[in-house]
């Protein structure tokens, strides 16, 4: 069977096999039968397709990322070597083509395999159809159905729910069988079961979806009215909507009410026919904030997608995001990929977009906000970035470049106090102290808290380190022996379980996660081990005995993700946090986010230095968000709030700024310093990451990836830096060398990145991960 070539079409296909030898898919035939009538109706752009793989043939699934004719032919292949797709999934809707594109995009951008991004876009539940849920409906059976069916007694139980169908009226029927043993009282459905096997009940499978998300809290829907600022921005927007893309930062302070402004540009491009994605960091999409959503705009028409739902739950939310018409999909970083339909999309909202955690942190290492902008070019709508403390990547595109236009919310919303940041000089505060114990919540601290309890206020505590303390090791300096982890060049770090009204110690690693004993002596010298530093579980105790009367109550919580191992957890402590159980709310920076409830009066920041002495170019930009975001989270209503930073370093330039609340200015500095080292966003950078078991041959691939790369005409308009150990030298027993690559465009870094991958010096994979505008450089 021959076809002549200029008929015969061809498709690229993404297979979620890493081979990625193939950036824009691998290449099949569609076969006459597959291919519709001239091309229309058989397989398209975005289709799930079954193919056969490797010398095997065996079945794999992909998805349709290209069609063409002749000129999708690679040379290097005769013609008939190409195989044939095996069959189109019809059961799957097919990907919008915008999200293939999208896909494509970030393939070359974020040098990743197009099957692995292709295959990460679709939620597991959705791809894997687990959350397509069969309910069993039934009804009696006229005649018996089945011969095993006995003329005698049926088992009281039995006849019971045999009677209980036959009472039902006729509109009812047939009923589920989870309603029917409920309304039986049955614990089991087996009695029912049985009596289907016996052939009493006659089955009609019924697929259907699942409950809704529900926001626990829904408050009251009324509007408030938008102050002048609010009303400005609306209008400045609101006029940039229906004409194409175009980019926004909307600098607010906390609390100024970005919210408000979003929820009303998100109502117009509704009313107008049109979709709106809505992208918030995963952590801030809590009951309240997603109650707050639903409770303004129209709930039918909204799909919301977080790590809290079930497999059903969000296979159906995924599937309300690709129905036709208006809606709104609100959602954490996946989310930038729901399916709505090409050309529905009407604007696109990226909330707290300074956030890290829009970062993928495996391949592909996208960032969500930069894919959302990619999103809303394909799509040609607007987008909005919002935060009170922008990236300098998006400052720098409004400030300088001229990409973005910037709208600014200086002031509080009415009814909004600016709360006082008071920093703590933590040396000073120490030596106060008595008792011969290190104190980690300071006597200004403290007596912040006493007064704030007896107003009847509530608190936020913040220390960004897990566990009880981070460092074990020798007191005896000549002997120098500190706990490491044996497959990591890191710490150990202390961690208390409470359980049971037992403490169980042990130490764990907070990058392999191994676990050990906790040493009693040094393995060196005998000597008593000293356990030092800080830890979340450490200030919690400390907290317990400070306020045991509130302890007793439970109105103590901790939260990080120890004590959070669901988002349901944290979700459930926020609750009793915003009903008044909980005083006090003690935790890492998930707590520092987007977190509003009005009678917080104090909030405390342990360590500021944690961020601050990170080896991160970013660390300064990091200590400036965390501080002046979790002081936003109090002086959320008439009370005036306390914020009260404690540090070692109290001359820090972004202690002080945050405390100022001046974020231009520190921009402003932290831009120069950024330039003059050649640092993003003034310039770009990526990183090769090279792992391997033993430390040499690490050290070699990365020289000769260098080597290789350094001889690629694209690296003279670059800076390749020379192999170095990363600062986290060894994880989970692999050695890390990294390749640091700078440049002055994303064209000049983009054409190197893409050389390297073509010439196949660039191989993401085990031994080779590439990460393009990375966040974090351990
Ligand atoms: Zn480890
Ligand atoms: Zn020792």
């Amino acid at each position: 069977m021959t076809t002549t070539s200029d008929t015969t079409r061809y498709a690229r296909i993404a297979v979620e096999r890493g081979i990625d030898r193939y950036p824009d898919g691998l290449l099949y035939r569609i076969p006459i039968a597959l291919d519709g009538v001239k091309g229309i109706g058989g397989v398209a752009l975005g289709d799930h397709v079954t193919v056969p793989l490797g010398r095997s043939n065996s079945r794999v699934n992909g998805v349709v990322v290209g069609i063409g004719g002749d000129e999708l032919l690679d040379k290097k292949f005769a013609v008939d070597q190409v195989k044939s797709i095996l069959e189109i999934d019809r059961t799957s809707d097919p990907m919008p083509s915008v999200v293939v594109r999208l896909a494509q995009w970030i393939a070359s951008y974020y040098c990743a395999p197009i099957g692995v991004t292709i295959a990460g876009i679709t939620p597991s539940a959705v791809r894997k159809g687990v959350g397509r849920i069969q309910k069993i409906a039934v009804d009696i059976a006229t005649p018996p159905e089945s011969a095993t069916t006995k003329v005698g007694r049926l088992h009281p139980k039995r006849q019971a729910v045999l009677d209980a169908v036959a009472l039902l009226p006729q509109s009812q029927r047939p009923v589920d069988i989870d309603e029917l043993r409920a309304a039986c009282s049955l614990g089991t459905r087996a009695p029912i079961l049985a009596l289907i096997k016996s052939g009493h009940l006659h089955v009609t499978h019924r697929t259907s979806v699942q409950a809704k998300w529900r926001a626990s809290t829904i408050e009251e829907a009324r509007a408030p009215e938008p102050t002048s600022d609010q009303s400005k921005m609306i209008e400045s927007v609101g006029e940039a909507l229906n004409l194409g893309f175009s980019q926004h930062l909307l600098f607010g302070v906390t609390g100024s009410g970005k919210t408000e402004v979003y929820l009303r540009l998100a109502a117009r491009v509704l009313a107008a026919g049109r979709s709106v994605l809505y992208l918030v960091p995963e952590i801030s999409l809590t009951p309240q904030t997603g109650g707050r959503i639903v409770a303004r705009l129209p709930n039918d028409r909204m799909a919301i997608l977080h790590s809290g739902l079930t497999a059903a739950q969000r296979h159906e939310q995924w599937i309300v995001a690709s129905h036709t018409g208006p809606k709104i999909v609100i959602g954490a970083r996946s989310a930038v990929f729901a399916p709505i339909a090409d050309g529905e999309l009407g604007l696109i909202i990226v909330d707290e977009e300074h956030d890290q955690s829009y970062k993928q942190d495996q391949a592909p290492r996208y960032h969500g906000r930069d894919v959302a902008i990619r999103r809303a070019q394909l799509s040609a709508c607007p987008i909005i970035l919002g935060s009170a403390t922008p990236s300098l990547e998006s400052w720098f595109n409004a400030k300088k470049r001229g990409i973005s236009q910037l709208h600014q919310l200086p002031n509080r919303a009415p009814g909004l106090t600016t709360p006082r940041v008071e920093i703590v000089d933590f040396r000073k505060e120490t030596v106060l102290r008595r008792d011969r114990r290190v104190h980690l919540v300071g006597p200004t601290l403290e007596v912040a808290l006493r007064q704030g309890f007896a107003a009847g206020g509530q608190a936020i505590i913040l220390l960004n380190r897990r566990g009880y303390a981070n460092w074990i090791a020798c007191p005896d300096q000549n002997c120098g022996w500190m706990m490491q982890c044996s497959h990591c060049e890191a710490g150990m770090v202390v961690h208390h379980d409470v359980g049971d009204g037992k403490t169980l110690k042990f130490t764990r690693c907070h990058h392999c996660h191994a676990e050990q004993k906790v040493p009693s002596r040094c393995p060196r010298c005998a000597k008593a081990v000293t356990i030092f530093g800080l830890g979340t579980q450490r200030v919690e105790e400390e907290l317990e005995r400070l306020f045991p009367d509130l302890a007793a109550r439970g109105g103590i919580a901790r939260v990080d993700s120890d004590s959070m191992t669901q988002a349901s957890d944290f979700h459930e402590t926020l609750g009793r946090f915003a009903r008044g159980e909980i005083r006090l709310l003690l935790g890492t920076q998930m707590i520092a986010k987007g977190l509003d409830f009005p009678n917080v009066q104090v909030v405390g920041v342990i360590s500021a230095d944690t961020a601050l002495n990170l080896p991160d170019f970013r660390a300064s930009e990091r200590t400036f968000q965390l501080v002046s975001q979790v002081s936003g989270r109090c002086g959320r209503s008439a009370q005036a709030g306390r914020a009260i930073i404690q540090t070692f370093q109290p001359d820090a330039e972004p202690i002080l700024a945050a405390a100022r609340q001046d974020f231009p200015g520190f921009a402003q500095r932290e831009l120069e310093v950024r330039e003059r080292y050649g640092l993003p966003p003034v310039h770009r950078l990526a990183r090769v990451i090279i792992r391997h078991e033993q430390q040499s041959e690490a050290e070699r691939i990365a020289e000769q990836v260098r080597g290789k790369l350094a001889g690629i005409p694209a690296a003279k308009s670059v800076i390749i830096r020379d192999p170095a150990p990363c600062p986290i030298a060894r994880i989970a027993d692999r050695w890390r060398f990294q390749i640091e690559i700078l440049a002055q465009t994303p064209a000049k870094l983009q054409e190197l990145l893409a050389a390297g991958r073509t010439l196949a010096i660039l191989t993401p994979g085990e031994i080779m991960a590439v990460d393009v505008d990375p966040v974090a450089l351990l």
